[in-house]
């Protein structure tokens, strides 16, 4: 079997402007005409190929990239969103009503947890959360109501990994269907290809790669995409997390590119696990053969990219984890800031920041440290500066052998 390539994937998609441009036109409107009054009754009911009516419902710009991030994951077809959130969000709404039941991991990103577990209850949604990389817990927790289970497949912060394959069956079984967000991940793992029915992403973090702007996607069937974009019912349509045309437009153009920054974002940060391992931290790196879910990652990646550029540490306690990530800003390390996948490193303490939603009695259950500093490791051209300068920070807080 031809091993499933999403770079190539990408390089094939040929899209041009009006005048043979090798970057597609921006759409820089609201609405369209059209010539004859029956063809806009006909988009209405979405009977028309290529027609477009309204950029909320679907604007040229939005169809270039999503038709390239179908081809990244091998899906029917795509849909890209303001945000993460407004991917994450418009997805799980499209699939559940009152009464239905979610199960889920309990690590996910911070603001994909307060929704399930602070919102949905208004509308009598009911969630279960459970430890994803246990498949008894996944099964005990499925009821004849659940509609779907969500996970991340590597999940913040402390890149746990989800068997794909094996939450897809439990999904199937179930007649439920499975999310899940590889925004860690792109080209990496492909969860399309591992049964997953919906993938979704943050486009923030490593697709764009810029941190200029805030946006996502949902990867899914041509049935689900086009309930989502029903003028009377679908989620997107009627909540309007639409992306703007020229933001995508820009995303585009970073796609074309995501394979090579993938490959040195984990060739960066497998470099910095394996000094992290020499000098006797404690650290968390899925590409490291101790790391409890390497196995499972192993059997499930596109190996040519490559582990990911996440890596964490832990620190113990909030204050050392505070104080190593005030010198490594200072020493040049990166920046201490939130967010992923962008060209120079950031850090952040998980549970003071990004995982602050989560209850600190939750963080304990999680296993959780307080002192976990997660990176987010860049496109550094000398990977052995940096650990030299982290280092340095490490022996001034006497915090290595
Ligand atoms: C950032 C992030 C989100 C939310 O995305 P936004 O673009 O900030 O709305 C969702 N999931 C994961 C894993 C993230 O890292």
């Amino acid at each position: 079997m031809k091993k499933f390539d999403p770079a190539s994937n990408i390089q094939d998609v040929l899209q041009f402007g009006e005048f043979g441009d090798v970057n597609p036109s921006i759409t820089d409107s609201a609405t369209y005409t059209f010539l004859e009054a029956r063809s806009m009754t006909d988009t209405f009911h979405g009977e028309t190929e290529g027609c477009f009516l309204y950029s909320r419902h679907w604007n040229p710009s939005n169809k270039y990239l999503s038709d390239a991030l179908a081809m990244m994951e091998g899906t029917e077809s795509a849909w890209v969103t303001a945000s993460g959130m407004g991917a994450i969000t418009a997805a799980i709404l499209q699939l559940v009503s009152a009464g239905d039941h979610i199960v889920s991991s309990i690590t996910t990103y911070g603001g994909t947890f307060a929704f399930l577990k602070n919102y949905l209850p208004k509308f009598n949604i009911e969630v279960t959360f459970v430890d994803i990389t246990n498949l008894d817990e996944v099964k005990k927790a499925m009821r004849p109501n659940t509609k779907i289970i969500y996970t991340e497949t590597m999940t913040n912060p402390m890149l746990q990994i989800s068997d794909i394959p094996a939450l897809a069956k439990i999904a199937n079984d179930g007649n439920a269907k499975l999310l899940v967000d590889n925004t860690f991940t792109p080209m990496i793992v492909s969860p399309a290809q591992l049964g997953a029915h919906i993938v979704l992403y943050s486009m923030t973090k490593f697709i764009n790669g810029k941190n200029d702007c805030v946006a996502g996607a949902i990867c899914a069937s041509h049935d689900f995409i086009n309930s989502l974009s029903d003028v009377n019912s679908g989620t997107a349509m009627l909540l309007g997390p639409v992306l703007d045309p020229l933001r995508s437009s820009s995303i585009l153009k970073n796609l074309h590119t995501l394979h090579l920054r993938m490959k040195q974002h984990s060739s960066n940060a497998m470099y910095l696990a394996i000094k992290f391992k020499e000098i006797g931290l404690k650290y968390f790196y899925p590409g490291m053969p101790e790391f409890k879910g390497h196995e499972t990652f192993v059997k499930m990646m596109n190996p040519e990219f490559g582990f990911g550029g996440m890596i964490a540490i832990d620190m113990e306690t909030a204050e050392r984890a505070s104080a190593l990530m005030e010198r490594m800003q200072n020493k040049k390390v990166g920046y201490l800031a939130v967010s992923l996948g962008y060209f120079k490193t950031l850090f952040s303490n998980s549970g003071k920041s990004t995982s602050s939603e989560i209850p600190e009695e939750t963080q304990r259950e999680m296993g959780l440290s307080e002192g976990l500093v997660r990176f987010s490791v860049g496109l550094d051209n000398d990977i052995e500066r940096t650990f030299e300068r982290i280092h340095e920070c490490l022996i001034e807080l006497n915090y290595t052998k």
